[in-house]
């Protein structure tokens, strides 16, 4: 069998597949020259506790097994695992009112130890912090996701999984018997393929005979790195209580576990699929964008927030305006430019963004068509779900 994308989902399924069936042939293939090229290794690292996701939805049962399991591998392999704790700040009454249902669905979900505060507590956990009252995770952790990747890659190849790197799938064709794999390098013919695709998920899934939507509408985020000297204004990781019409979190300011202070990411809509810079312009891939149904539907029920995204994208002022709101010791003069991702965000025909994780079957292929935040968190649980299915004949 084949499992396509090395991504930190595409390795954990080929690692859970040959640890429930040993002496299997498992093929790993992966376009770039090294694992965790893309979103896994292009993210902020954090260790969702599972705050937000609706009870009972994939992302809030998969993110807290996938906590527990990630937290697991950290430890078995050496690997750091910093749990530093999260604090949501609500900055007036509507964010204040908005905690409460957070807190009360965070306990639904099995979080651990969330607690709320009152104003002055808050600067009990971050000193620099100014708000109204806060939401405490002290279960929330950061790790590093490309490391996490590659740590599965070598795992699945002690087990006997073969990796293949530079290698793109172009084509996917299978019948009663089998699926036939096209790469640039050649053809593999397998029983059954899982496809980790992130930001061309939509994509490969059509080539295997699945429905053209939902489409992948991808958003670059970039960040922001605080100057060493003053990273000590952040001791964990500071986020804005969600809005919740948007699926992304916010700008908010995060601890690396290499040290180093994030501040971002953003939303605006990519140049192109793997679009992390202005440079990597894709004419083709955005008149593909402009002309979906499904975005232009997005786009006029969310226009203002992304006016709004835009515009702090294009000013480092307006950026540190946003995060000066819950840091306000913070001024232009303390950060650099920092690194960007690009989501892989599922959008429906109707324009509804999938807001849970979306994975589906298409006679011999399975795909994982949407996995945004916190998709790394629940790796390891989405492999579980994936491959457990497969053995079992189910999903
Ligand atoms: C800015 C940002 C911040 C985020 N922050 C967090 C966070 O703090 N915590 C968290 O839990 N999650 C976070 N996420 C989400 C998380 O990064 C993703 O959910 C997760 O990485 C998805 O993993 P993946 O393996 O599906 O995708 P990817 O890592 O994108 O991997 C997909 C792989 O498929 C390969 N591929 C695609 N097409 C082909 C082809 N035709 N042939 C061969 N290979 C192919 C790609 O090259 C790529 O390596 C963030 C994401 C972004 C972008």
């Amino acid at each position: 069998m084949a499992v396509i994308g090395g991504g930190i989902i595409g390795t954990a399924v080929a690692r859970r597949l040959l640890q429930l069936r040993p002496g299997i042939d498992v093929l790993l293939l992966e376009k770039e020259d090294r694992l965790a090229a893309h979103q896994s290794g292009r993210n902020s690292g954090v260790v969702h506790a599972g705050i937000y996701y609706r009870p009972g939805s994939l992302k809030a049962t998969l993110c807290r097994r996938g906590v527990g399991l990630l937290r697991e591998f950290c430890t078995e392999n050496g690997l750091g695992y910093d749990p530093c704790g999260k604090l949501l700040v609500a900055l007036d009454q509507t964010e204040r009112s908005r905690l409460y249902v957070l807190h009360e669905r965070a306990i639904t979900n099995g979080v651990p130890g969330v607690r709320l505060l009152g104003a002055a507590e808050l600067t009990d956990v971050e000193p620099h912090v100014r708000g109204i009252a806060g939401l405490h995770s002290p279960d929330t952790a950061i790790v590093d996701f490309a490391a996490v990747t590659r740590q599965l890659g070598a795992d699945m190849e002690k087990r006997g999984g073969t990796l293949r790197l530079g290698h793109r799938v172009l084509g996917i064709h299978q019948d009663a018997r089998e699926v036939v794999l096209t790469t640039d390098r050649g053809e593999y013919q397998v029983d059954t393929v899982v496809l980790c695709a992130g930001l061309h998920s939509d994509a490969l899934a059509q080539l295997a005979g699945d429905e053209r939507d939902p489409r992948i509408v991808p958003f670059r985020g970039s960040y922001l790195l605080l100057r060493p000297d003053r990273r000590h204004l952040v001791r964990g990781l500071i986020y804005p209580v969600p809005d919740p019409s948007m699926p992304f979190l916010g700008v908010h300011l995060t601890r690396r576990i290499d040290g180093e202070v994030l501040v971002g990411p953003n939303a605006v809509l990519a140049v192109a699929r793997e679009g992390y810079q202005i440079r990597n312009l894709d004419i083709a891939h955005l008149a593909r964008v402009a002309g979906y149904p499904g975005f232009r539907r997005m786009a006029r029920r969310h226009w203002r927030t992304g006016v709004g995204e835009v515009l702090g994208a294009a000013s480092r002022r307006s950026f540190i305006r946003i995060a000066r709101r819950y840091v306000p010791e913070l001024s232009v003069r303390d950060v650099v430019s920092g690194p960007a991702g690009v989501r892989a965000q599922a959008v429906d025909a109707d324009g509804t963004l999938v807001d849970d994780f979306r994975i589906n079957r298409i006679g011999r292929v399975t795909a994982v068509r949407n996995a945004p935040s916190p998709g790394a968190t629940s790796a390891l649980a989405i492999a579980e779900y994936v491959a457990d299915a497969h053995f079992s004949g189910g999903r």
